[in-house]
């Protein structure tokens, strides 16, 4: 049978999305637009209990932001599968459980919290501490108490929970499309929850249902998840529906960059580098988490750099649009073991897209920056500026940094060049230097080098030990673009002027 290709990702808004799951959710999509087939947000929120207000409209906007659009899903408009909130499926999945109630795969459990922990406490020394098919033979459940008994019980109100009856022997299989086949035996599993008397399901069966319900022929989900897969396969089976079970692909984690253990909100703290794709301030703690998009990251290297934390396109390629990605993906790809997050090289991807935007591109932001510190200049010298800064640049939000002096004349000098440079045969160079720029006609990066050299040599100076020195003169800073082309852009006369101010304030040093 081929199925159209469906995939889904399935987040619970219990807070901001992680890296690791935007990452899941870029993977779905790049499987789904490589297969021609569609991609489904699917809000996993029955645990009322972990809801975090904002969580659900944090994912929207950061999928949004990503470029990362689902066909369909919360927030994205339906199919024909909506809703795509659990919370609001909920009378669907009773059915399915009443199923496995009759078929004798689930039963009904009434035992309280304190029983259980009496069982576990009992069960302690003999590694089946679970509720399982060893230690469910001792407790209150619809296996053990007779049929009145349990009928009187549910007629009652009393509270329940529906338990899936995992088998003694019985060899699960689960097929992973990166990891191969895990096979795991059922007396390792517990008889997990389904569904509980306020009518809620549990995760395991609300996901199995969904991914049913909605036609998924695709699960790929982080590595976390690989312990539920055996259930999961096993609820298929019980369910009737192993002829349209999805396959499983479960994705290596992210690792800190030390590379021992999952990289988490903490390491995020410590290192300094965000890993949540937007700003995300929770109002229960005041804490705010630092965001790639207000870190001035362009989405598009943001997910570039993710998409290869785990995958590579088979060669050594590193720069990919996202259409480049979507060609290049696929599952056989991606790796079994964790990927180590690189925050330097995350910079690096953030500096190559901002190396191939064009210069027009690149202006808007500049204007804007030079606007807001209250400076204006013409669009030709503010290209030029680009020009020179882009270079220099990892981020946008860094370019008034790096190209104020071309606005204004410096207010101070760097004081560890100052303090190196400033000898005591500084002050009669630049003075010559003024004079002698004066003197050029056409002020270029070529003229202004040469009559440099000159005036240097002339003084019995090398050249090379005064670059410096002038560079701060003239923009207070001890580094910056090719230093003739940014004494030509300035221009004649305000380096001329700069000189003179520097002299003015430097000169009594010596
Ligand atoms: N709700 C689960 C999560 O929060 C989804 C796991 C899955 O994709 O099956 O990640």
């Amino acid at each position: 049978m081929n199925r159209k290709v469906r995939v889904r990702f399935a987040p619970s808004p219990t807070g901001p999305l992680h890296m690791g799951g935007v990452r899941t959710a870029l993977y779905n999509f790049l499987f789904a637009k490589k297969h021609g087939g569609d991609f489904i947000l699917r809000l996993e929120d029955t645990d009322q209990s972990r809801y975090v207000q904002g969580a659900e409209e944090y994912i929207i906007e950061s999928l949004k932001w990503c470029g990362i659009v689902p066909n369909e899903g919360q927030g994205f408009g339906g199919g024909i599968h909506a809703p795509y909130r659990q919370s609001e499926r909920k009378h669907l999945y009773k059915q399915y459980v009443m199923q496995l109630i009759e078929n004798e795969t689930a039963y009904y459990a009434f035992d309280t919290p304190e029983e259980i922990e009496a069982m576990r406490e009992r069960f302690k020394s003999t590694n089946t501490a679970s509720y399982n098919y060893v230690t469910r033979e001792a407790m209150k459940n619809s296996l053990t108490l007779p049929k009145d008994e349990v009928n009187r019980r549910l007629a009652s109100g009393e509270p329940y929970v529906i338990r899936i009856k995992i088998p003694r022997k019985e060899e699960i299989r689960v097929k992973d499309l990166i990891r191969g086949n895990v096979v795991v035996h059922s007396s390792q599993m517990d008889d997990k929850v389904l569904f509980k008397s306020d009518g809620m399901p549990t995760y395991h069966l609300a996901n199995v249902v969904d991914d049913y319900l909605m036609e998924i022929t695709h699960v790929i989900r982080g590595e976390e998840w690989l312990p539920s897969a055996p259930l999961h396969v096993f609820l298929y089976k019980c369910l009737g529906w192993e002829q349209v079970m999805p396959e499983f692909a479960h994705l290596p984690l992210l690792l800190k960059p030390e590379g021992n253990g999952k990289l988490s909100k903490r390491d995020g703290d410590r290192l300094g580098f965000p890993v949540f794709p937007l700003q995300w301030h929770d109002s229960n703690t005041g804490e705010t988490n630092a965001g790639y998009r207000e870190k001035g990251y362009f989405p598009e290297a943001f997910i570039n750099m993710l998409a290869l934390l785990g995958w590579n396109p088979g060669n050594n390629t590193e720069i990919m649009s996202l259409q480049e990605m979507i060609n290049l993906f696929s599952i056989e790809r991606i790796s079994k073991s964790g990927a180590k997050f690189d925050a330097a090289k995350t910079k690096w991807f953030n500096q190559q897209y901002l190396r191939n935007k064009t210069n027009a591109e690149l202006l808007v932001a500049l204007e804007a920056q030079v606007k807001a510190h209250g400076f204006a200049a013409a669009i030709d010298y503010l290209e030029k500026v680009i020009n020179l800064i882009k270079e220099k640049a990892y981020f946008i939000n860094e370019f008034w940094e790096l190209s104020n002096y071309f606005f204004k004349s410096p207010t101070t000098y760097d004081q560890d060049v100052v303090h190196k440079k400033w000898k005591d045969s500084v002050p009669h160079f630049i003075s010559q230097l003024e004079q002698a720029f004066y003197e050029i006609d056409t002020f270029n990066a070529e003229e202004i080098e040469k009559v440099f050299k000159h005036t240097a040599q002339s003084l019995d100076l090398s050249p090379g030990q005064l670059m410096q020195i002038f560079r701060v003169c003239i923009s207070g800073v001890s580094s910056g673009p090719a230093l003739f082309e940014t004494t030509a852009l300035i221009g004649k006369t305000e380096i001329i002027s700069r000189l003179g101010k520097a002299l003015s304030q430097l000169k009594n040093l010596v």
